[in-house]
């Protein structure tokens, strides 16, 4: 059942009060955080005063929505006034923002309680959470292993029930493959649907916020609560939001559901994997969907086409922590001789690959050759995306080649960890909306996670087909 809703009830009928939930959560969090450590700040005194607030409402008779006195867990990239926004990096250590996120703006004035901003890969650049300045965050099905990245704080935090739900970003696969390794719901929305005010910027072509959930009901009720216009990003989409929860239904008769062929040829997917994607295409085909394969042959270049637009864009974003406007700075003689060791000392080795990258990629001479091209590919990806839409409603594929890998297995081998977003990362190129839900386990008792993929803005067919496919299944009822 949904955590949310179940929450919910207990908060109308009276049973459980905001503050005892709240506590509740909290206590969860001051058990565990010396394993897992997925929060980088945790905010109990504000989440409490939250929660008593939310009480009083109650207790005078108002009527409540179903986000009011859920605690949530933010991924310490969203911007909160007032609470130290670190974005994983040194380079933000001391960063108070002065201003809101529009996301989670939204969400405190739906009566949603913050409990504090979880870890992430520095700048979200990372796969495994590895790459975070301050601590490394443990996989809870087995804390030796990676909760993926680079929203892993934020998808441990939900695995180990350490929020009721999450928010998390996605550039190539942020919030979908750490879903995915931590055996949660993950859903990367339409590029626009959700406002990107006061996300810190990575590659803007690309972020989007979205939820990480328990259950389908519970990620469709959280992107409820996030999406809709906002004026302050002029890249958001001036849509209607439908209500999402409308669509979660039980059969899928008549839904046109295609296999990326693409997908189960690439090298390098665990047999594992494989065999627990086959099993939940078989599911979908039993609850009526029409199951046909679907060639993307532009597929596998979406990778490499990411390495180039992503750095791009972040060597472009990143130039704004120059040591003035934020955060640290090392004071030195001039001016050029503190830029440079601010950004020197602030950001970490795979930060400044990127950069390194980006500017390369962009600079006189080579623009056409790298930039450019990249650029023409990535229409060529949306183009086989359309073509395939043209044909089924949802497309199908594994989340992610493997299940969590241990820690430290790949911190030497930055190419091998790029592999993690194969699957991912089309999906941002082409701007569309992708789900990730669990499909099952491999035999050391690892999550694995199924993508379902959307054309843009149809998360009400990945809602339907996830929901169906979810309640004909128990993996989303284990626990680690
Ligand atoms: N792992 C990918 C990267 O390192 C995706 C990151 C993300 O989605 N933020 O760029």
């Amino acid at each position: 059942m949904s955590v949310i809703r179940a929450l919910h009830q207990q908060l109308v009928s009276k049973e459980r009060s905001a503050v005892e939930i709240t506590q509740s959560y909290l206590d969860q969090i001051a058990a565990l955080e010396p394993t897992i450590r997925s929060y980088l700040t945790v905010t109990a005194d504000q989440a409490l005063a939250q929660a008593a607030q939310v009480d009083a409402r109650i207790a005078a008779g108002e009527d409540i929505g179903p986000l009011t006195g859920i605690p949530i867990a933010l991924k310490d990239n969203l911007c909160t006034q007032g609470v130290r926004t670190t974005c994983g990096s040194k380079i933000l250590e001391n960063f108070v923002p002065p201003y809101e996120s529009t996301v989670t703006g939204k969400l405190r004035d739906a009566g949603a309680i913050a409990l504090g901003k979880t870890n992430l890969d520095e700048f979200a650049m990372g796969s495994s959470t590895e790459n975070s300045a301050y601590q490394i965050t443990g996989n809870p099905w087995d804390v030796t292993r990676v909760p993926g990245g680079s929203s892993g704080g934020s998808a441990a935090a939900v695995a180990a029930g350490e929020c009721a739900v999450a928010l998390g970003s996605d550039t190539g696969g942020s919030i979908r493959q750490p879903a995915s390794f931590c055996g949660v719901v993950g859903l990367k929305p339409t590029y626009g649907l959700v406002s990107r005010f006061g996300l810190v910027a990575y590659a803007s072509s690309l972020d989007q916020i979205g939820p990480l959930a328990r259950t389908v009901e519970d990620a469709a009720l959280l992107l409820q609560g996030i999406a809709g216009h906002d004026p302050k990003d002029s890249t958001s989409l001036d849509v209607k939001v439908p209500d999402y929860t409308q669509y979660l239904k039980t059969d899928l008769k008549g839904r046109k559901v295609g296999i990326i062929t693409e997908t189960f040829a690439a090298e390098g997917i665990d047999p594992a994997v494989r065999t627990a994607t086959e099993k939940a295409i078989q599911q979908l085909k039993e609850l009526g969907a029409e199951i046909q394969e679907i060639s993307c042959p532009r597929f596998p270049y979406g990778l490499p086409t990411y390495y180039i637009i992503a750095p791009s864009e972040a060597s472009s974003n990143l130039a704004r922590y120059d040591g003035v406007k934020y955060g640290v700075r090392n004071n030195n003689d001039s001016l050029m001789s503190m830029y440079t060791k601010t950004r020197a000392e602030g950001f970490g080795a795979e930060v400044k690959r990127r950069i390194m990258i980006g500017t390369y990629a962009l600079s006189a001479g080579y623009y056409d050759a790298y930039y450019l091209k990249a650029q023409k590919v990535r229409t060529l990806i949306k183009q086989d995306f359309e073509a395939a839409f043209g044909q089924v409603d949802v497309l199908v594929c594994p989340t992610a080649p493997t299940t969590a890998f241990k820690a430290g297995e790949k911190v030497d081998d930055p190419l091998s960890m790029y592999l993690s977003d194969l699957m991912t990362i089309p999906v941002n190129l082409a701007g569309l909306p992708g789900l990730s839900l669990p499909c099952g386990f491999d035999n050391q008792g690892l999550p694995i996670g199924l993508q379902l993929i959307g054309n843009a803005l149809r998360e009400d067919l990945l809602f339907e087909v996830g929901y169906a496919y979810e309640q004909a299944t128990e993996w989303h009822n284990r626990v680690p």
